[in-house]
């Protein structure tokens, strides 16, 4: 057993940035703080930092400082902005996929009944990959009825790492009049993003899934859609998050991250390639779930692995060796994960176990030879694996 800590869950959190840490440190000791909605000269201090980092991650990203509202972060982004979007814009429709983050199911689900909304399920295979012929096809039933359309779609899938064609999913959007939400979480900050060839309408991001802070995030909302809604503005709508620090974080993160995209991705690709090496090495008859050991289609930080063993346990006995992982996905940590359920038939699910490996620039090559050690252990220890390869 290994002292050291091995953290392989950074698609659930990531740790902060030095730089992030020594900003945070910098604007505390400097007493720089109030509630930015004060007037005095400290308030305005504070409020001023807020419209710089907003300025400034509006410049990075390629879009308006007016189309930016921070949230605490993916979970309120999503709630806030799929709420808002049925109820001010009076949508009818709202298509989406089963492998969307919880935070967007549920939010769906939840009003649904309320607001007498018909949902539509876009079609996945086995692998993950969404059925945009179908997507196209429910788009163009019911555009006829000439009813408010919503199609909610994420980029970078969190559990599978799998990539989806944001392009043409947003073009087929545009051609058939429907609005465009999409959760970035996993794409902001670990790739480039430049907001005028996105065809999104609405987004949705969070610091601490690249190098900031836990409980800050935020919303995009196209400049457009309030100004030709004639809405109220939604500054009336939203109570902002006005977390000062975490704002600055998140500005300073976002910035680094943007400056080192090349580099980092580089590194982090090597572990993930050398992981997938080890492991096909060294466990019969492994398989990745969606397209995650697919280099070019999935996240370059994500790796989810189906071994064939019934252990419901495996995350907590890797735990017990201080490797942290995840069982498929954090935000599901009881139930068997939505998305796996939606891609992998009962038989595979009864009889695998499935967890989910993601790396950051905190880790090496030590990290993955002693992950895979102590999965060893575990594994060969297992009798049902044993049966299967003799
Ligand atoms: C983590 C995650 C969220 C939730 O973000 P929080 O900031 O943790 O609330 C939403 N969507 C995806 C895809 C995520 O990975």
């Amino acid at each position: 057993m290994t002292n050291k800590f091995i953290y392989l869950d950074n698609a659930s959190n990531c740790r902060m940035r030095k730089e992030v840490i020594k900003l945070y440190k910098k604007i505390l000791v400097k007493k720089n703080y109030s509630n930015p909605l004060s007037f005095h000269t400290y308030g305005r201090k504070s409020k001023n930092y807020i419209e710089i980092s907003r300025e400034k991650i509006s410049n990075i990203i390629n879009c308006d400082p007016s189309e930016i509202f921070f949230t605490s972060g993916g979970t309120e982004g999503n709630i806030f902005i799929i709420k808002y979007i049925v109820k001010y814009l009076n949508i009818k429709y709202i298509i989406t996929s089963k492998l969307e983050h919880l935070s967007v199911l549920n939010t769906i689900i939840s009003i649904k009944k309320k607001k007498k909304i018909k949902v539509f399920f876009i079609k996945n295979n086995n692998l993950g990959i969404l059925n945009l012929k179908h997507l196209y096809k429910i788009l163009k039933k019911i555009k006829k009825k000439k009813k408010n359309i919503l199609v909610s779609i994420m980029y970078v899938n969190n559990e599978i790492g799998n990539i989806n064609d944001i392009n043409k999913i947003g073009y087929i959007c545009k051609k058939n009049n429907s609005f465009f939400h999409s959760d970035l979480v996993q794409f902001i900050g670990h790739f480039k993003l430049n907001v005028k060839n996105l065809l999104c309408d609405f987004f949705t991001s969070s610091a601490h899934k690249f190098y900031g802070p836990l409980g800050i995030g935020f919303i995009y909302i196209k400049k457009n859609i309030n100004d030709k809604l004639n809405l109220n503005k939604i500054n009336n709508i939203i109570l902002e998050n006005k977390n000062l620090y975490g704002i600055l974080g998140l500005y300073k993160a976002l910035e680094i991250s943007n400056n080192l995209f090349l580099k980092e991705k580089k590194k982090i690709l090597k572990l993930k390639k050398y992981c997938i090496f080890l492991l096909k090495k060294n466990f019969f008859n492994i398989k990745f779930n969606g397209l995650s050991n697919n280099l070019k289609k999935s996240s370059f930080y994500i790796l989810n692995i189906r071994l064939p063993i019934i252990d419901d346990l495996l995350h907590i006995k890797l735990d017990l060796k201080n490797i942290m992982i995840s069982k498929s996905s954090s935000c599901n940590f009881i139930n068997q994960s939505h998305v796996l359920k939606n891609i992998l038939n009962k038989k595979s699910i009864r009889n695998t176990t499935s967890i989910r490996i993601s790396f950051s620039i905190f880790n090496n090559i030590i990290d993955i030879e002693l992950f895979i050690y102590e999965l060893k252990k575990i594994i060969y220890n297992n009798s049902n694996y044993l049966i299967k390869i003799n």
